[in-house]
């Protein structure tokens, strides 16, 4: 066979290089790979893998996953589902259906030109629409599951296209269903949200409020929010395009009351939370920080954090995943000794034997 398969109108690629498929741009081949432009593609390709048995991913931008150095064994669905909708509108909402392929910024810019409040706070973050419920994207006080009505998707086990509205998708802090109980089996093809004709209005995130307060700004429309979100997130994280990362690489570790307690007496002016449910949500780059992770620079591995950010795990000289794997060890292992507290990771490690 040749590096090249044609099926039913799609090119399907053999052993493509992965790095490029992750922003971290770290990782070994893929079996094959084919790009996606049109939602009914999905079936037909899906019975081509059936056919060889192999395992299936689709992924969008690669800005919340990792190669591991022995590649994906199977097929790689990159979505390129594009679509942009006003569905309908009454005085108060504006129903948009955005497709899955769809760079994300881009649908946010398009939401916030027509003035439509909702996921302004979530501008700038990498990758595609489709993967946003995945983990349930969210940023300076905005969350996918807040505006979102339903995930279009196709179902692997049912071979039907469904809806699923947002009360059934899971969603929790960075997570769904979709990476939990149903990984894999869900490949998303649009998203519908319900989006307000109203302005935001405050109290807006600290981090938003302390540049609003600094700059003296007092009228908010989404146009507003978005640029103060965009000035706040590039003063802080690098862009993938320029520096390979993945954006936070560890979530904010959620721990028990009692094991907070004790934590607070040895350090009194640790940051936290308290949650709906009694819990404390800690801030993993403040347990990076006082760890010995600010500005780190590994030349073991060729890893190091970000400077403005220790939170974001930077590939300056990596040559392979197993380097990137080595240094999050090392910082787990760090954290937990001082603080006695377990870093739980962010972006997807993918292993063929999960789909
Ligand atoms: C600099 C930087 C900043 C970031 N900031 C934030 C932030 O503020 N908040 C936040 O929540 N995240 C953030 N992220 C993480 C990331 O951008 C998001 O998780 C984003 O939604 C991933 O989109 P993607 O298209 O790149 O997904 P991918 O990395 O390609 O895929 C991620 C997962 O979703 C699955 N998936 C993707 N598309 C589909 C589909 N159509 N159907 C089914 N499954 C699918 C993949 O199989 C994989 O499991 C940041 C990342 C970077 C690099």
């Amino acid at each position: 066979m040749t590096n090249l398969e044609y099926y039913k109108l799609m090119y399907i690629r053999k052993n493509v290089s992965l790095a490029r498929y992750s922003t971290m741009r770290l990782g070994g081949e893929a079996k094959y790979l084919t790009n996606i432009k049109d939602k009914s593609d999905i079936p037909h390709v899906l019975d081509w893998a059936n056919e060889r048995k192999l395992p299936v991913i689709m992924i969008g931008g690669g800005s919340n996953l990792i190669w591991s150095d022995k590649g994906f064994d199977g097929l790689v669905i990159v979505n390129k589902i594009i679509g942009y909708k006003v569905e309908k509108e009454d005085h108060e909402h504006s129903y948009v259906t955005i497709g899955s392929g769809e760079d994300w910024d881009k649908a946010v810019a398009k939401t916030v030109a027509n003035k439509l409040h909702g996921i302004e706070a979530l501008s700038l973050i990498p990758g595609t629409t489709g993967a946003t419920p995945v983990q349930n994207v969210g940023a300076y006080g905005q969350e996918i599951a807040d505006t979102l009505i339903s995930v279009e998707a196709y179902d692997s086990h049912s071979k039907k296209f469904v809806v699923i509205p947002a009360d059934q998708c899971g969603f929790g802090y960075r997570t769904s269903r979709f990476k939990t109980t149903d990984k894999g089996r869900f490949y998303i093809t649009a998203l519908c949200f319900r989006l307000y004709h109203k302005n935001p209005e405050p109290p807006f995130y600290p981090s938003l409020q302390t540049y609003i307060d600094t700059m003296n700004i007092k009228k908010f429309t989404p146009r507003i929010i978005r640029e103060i979100v965009i000035a706040v997130r590039s003063s802080k994280l690098p862009d993938p395009k320029t520096v390979a990362n993945n954006g936070s690489f560890f979530a904010n570790p959620i721990i028990s009351n009692t094991k907070f307690n004790a934590l607070h007496k040895k350090y009194p002016h640790i940051p936290h939370w308290k949650l709906k449910d009694g819990k404390i949500k800690l801030s993993a780059a403040w347990l990076l920080e006082h760890a010995g992770f600010k500005n780190f620079h590994d030349v073991k591995t060729g890893m190091a954090t970000w400077h403005k950010q220790p939170l974001v795990l930077v590939n300056e000289k990596a040559e392979s995943t197993s380097d990137l794997l080595h240094f999050r060890n090392r910082i787990i292992k760090e954290v937990h000794t001082k603080f006695g507290v377990e870093l739980e990771q962010e972006p997807e490690l993918v292993e063929a034997s999960q789909y």
